[in-house]
């Protein structure tokens, strides 16, 4: 599949190809943050496949952990897009609030970091649960 997506003031586009490697809902705090207080949704596609076709972004990380994910971000409008975690190298995780279409997500495969789920957040029926990662 091809996906293409943007920040939120358009200086930032990208382009992903391959296949989609995994489909994630995640609840743990940083991505309260991220995504403004529900868990976040990601899009995983193979990092080969992703290009910057406008702009370049911002990079994040966190300097007082030791094996931190790099977040990358607009630095005009603050749209967060893309983490990339050490765990899963070569894997690019898409905000899926930043495709042009959100509706290619369909639905999480998985639901990651449920010990930080807050009681007003949503799990969906029927999808597996961790309370971290899959094997971690
Ligand atoms: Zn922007
Ligand atoms: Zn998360």
């Amino acid at each position: 599949m091809t996906v293409e997506g943007g920040c939120y003031c358009g200086a930032l586009r990208y382009k992903a190809e391959g296949d989609a490697l995994m489909r994630g809902q995640c609840h743990c705090r940083e991505c309260q943050y991220a995504s403004g207080g529900h868990p976040n949704v990601v899009l995983g596609m193979p990092e080969a496949g992703f290009e910057w076709t406008k702009g370049s972004p911002k990079p994040f990380r966190r300097a007082d952990l030791e094996n931190p994910v790099t977040r990358e971000f607009c630095a005009e409008c603050g749209t967060h897009i893309l983490t990339k975690a050490p765990p899963m190298a070569g894997v690019v995780l898409l905000k899926v609030g930043t495709l042009d279409d959100p509706s290619v997500f369909g639905k999480p495969e998985m639901v990651i970091y449920t010990c930080d789920k807050q009681s007003f957040h949503h799990v969906p029926e029927g999808v597996p649960t961790f309370e971290r990662a899959p094997g971690g």
